[in-house]
């Protein structure tokens, strides 16, 4: 099917900035509360936010095969449930709808009144109910790195590394949208040096630089997914910070992996843009050497994306430092083969599982994906712009990634996600003994 909404040159007659992540060829998909507290599945042209299920009230979806409640829902499992196909014509007629010259929409002043918001106007909710959640490590650069600082960097990477996607299972009932703070979690650690562990507060909190995709129902029980056909099920992408607690990870992974170091929170971008919106910035993946096994390796849609991904880290009481540029094309191993690997034993994939990359980090020291490798383990501090150091994030630091594509003048971007941290959770005070 044509793509016609990825038509560069398109353009709308709903107002975009130039440096705007959502032109007329992003058409992300997203849930929001409108300022009458209706829940809805929206879309974003500049700094405008469509109630689609408005739109499809009034006729403008006609002739596409959908349900008369698809948009009218908390989250996008069932419009991601279905499919590739439904997603391209839902696309392509939001692109013909706002497209400048139609006239239809553009010109009908009840219609626009009653679809349209000002961003300001609503409240963007988790995109998906996220069943399952993986988190990948497929940064060859970051395993390095944290492979150096905690073993040997002769020997950094593990012998399974460069043949398997490794991963782990989360969970999603932490994972949140951007704007929503985040408590420093309690837990145990073991000091350097200390033979029993100690309770507190984490000291070492950081930030995950990930990106995470969002599958469709994708097989049954006992189906592998070919990893040439891999990306047919893979509805989107957001900015994801898997947020973490470096001490108490370091105490408590062996011999299982990651556990409460890493459940306490991570957080979403809350614009899904569909890896059809994305194929116009393919780009090469990093050679891999040993060929991977032949059920991980592609014979098309070995590409990966083009992404510039930036952190910005901003203190409670003065500006942001923007401490970290990287790009999702260092990726090791792609998507694809993520979700391949995931299925190759017949693990069951559902629509609004969510998939993160693992940390991304490129090859020079201000491309790494946490305080960790940026700090290297807290030995080089980090300047902020207001004269103050940071090894790890701080109470009331908020950490914040955007990420763009740029090619022949079009820009799609992902928006951010921005979370502040707070102090340790305070119990509140128990009123049931007067
Ligand atoms: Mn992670």
């Amino acid at each position: 099917m044509s793509q016609n909404a990825n038509d560069p040159q398109r353009k709308s007659w709903i107002k975009v900035t130039e440096n705007s992540d959502f032109p007329i060829q992003n058409i992300p998909f997203g849930v929001f509360l409108t300022r009458d507290d209706v829940i809805t599945i929206g879309t974003r042209i500049g700094d405008t936010a469509i109630d689609l299920g408005a739109l499809h009230q009034l006729g403008y979806f006609d002739g596409i095969p959908l349900t008369d409640d698809i948009f009218l829902q908390d989250t996008l499992n069932d419009f991601i449930s279905d499919g590739k196909k439904t997603w391209r014509l839902v696309r392509n007629r939001i692109a013909e709808i706002f497209d400048a010259k139609n006239p239809k929409l553009r010109d009908n002043e009840d219609h626009c009144r009653i679809v349209l918001f000002d961003l300001d106007e609503i409240e963007m909710q988790l995109p998906v109910q996220i069943g399952d959640y993986t988190d990948f490590y497929s940064s060859k650069e970051h395993a390095t790195n944290v492979g150096s600082m905690f073993r040997d960097p002769e020997h950094a990477l593990l012998p399974n590394w460069l043949h398997i996607p490794v991963g782990y299972h989360g969970r999603s009932s932490s994972i949140v949208p951007s704007g929503i703070p985040i408590h420093r979690p309690m837990g145990q650690t073991r000091p350097a040096g200390a033979e029993e562990p100690i309770f507190g507060p984490s000291k070492l909190v950081d930030f995950e630089l990930e990106m995470a995709f969002i599958t469709t129902d994708a097989n049954q029980l006992g189906e592998p997914i070919p990893v040439d056909e891999a990306e047919d099920y893979i509805f989107g992408m957001v900015l994801f910070n898997d947020w973490s607690a470096r001490d108490i990870q370091k105490w408590e992974y062996v011999p299982l992996g990651p556990f409460l170091a890493k459940n306490f929170a991570s957080a979403v971008s809350p614009w899904i843009v569909t890896l059809d919106a994305l194929e116009p910035f393919r780009t090469e993946s990093p050679t891999q050497d040993p060929e991977p096994l032949p059920y991980l390796k592609a014979k098309k849609n070995n590409k990966s994306f083009d992404i510039n991904l930036e952190v910005e880290l901003k203190p409670a009481h003065s500006e942001a430092t923007t401490i970290a540029k990287s790009n999702f094309k260092y990726m090791y191993w792609t998507m694809a083969q993520q979700l391949a690997h995931h299925t190759i034993n017949g693990c069951k994939v559902n629509s609004g599982d969510m998939m993160g990359s693992g940390t991304i980090s490129g090859p020079s020291p201000e491309s790494y994906g946490s305080m960790l490798e940026l700090t290297w383990n807290g030995q080089k501090p980090i300047k902020m712009k207001d004269g103050a150091e940071r090894k790890f994030i701080q109470d009331g630091d908020t950490v914040t990634f955007k990420g763009y594509c740029t090619k022949n003048g079009v820009r799609i971007g992902f928006g951010e996600v921005s979370n502040t941290l707070l102090p340790p959770f305070q119990p509140k005070k128990n009123n049931n003994h007067k």
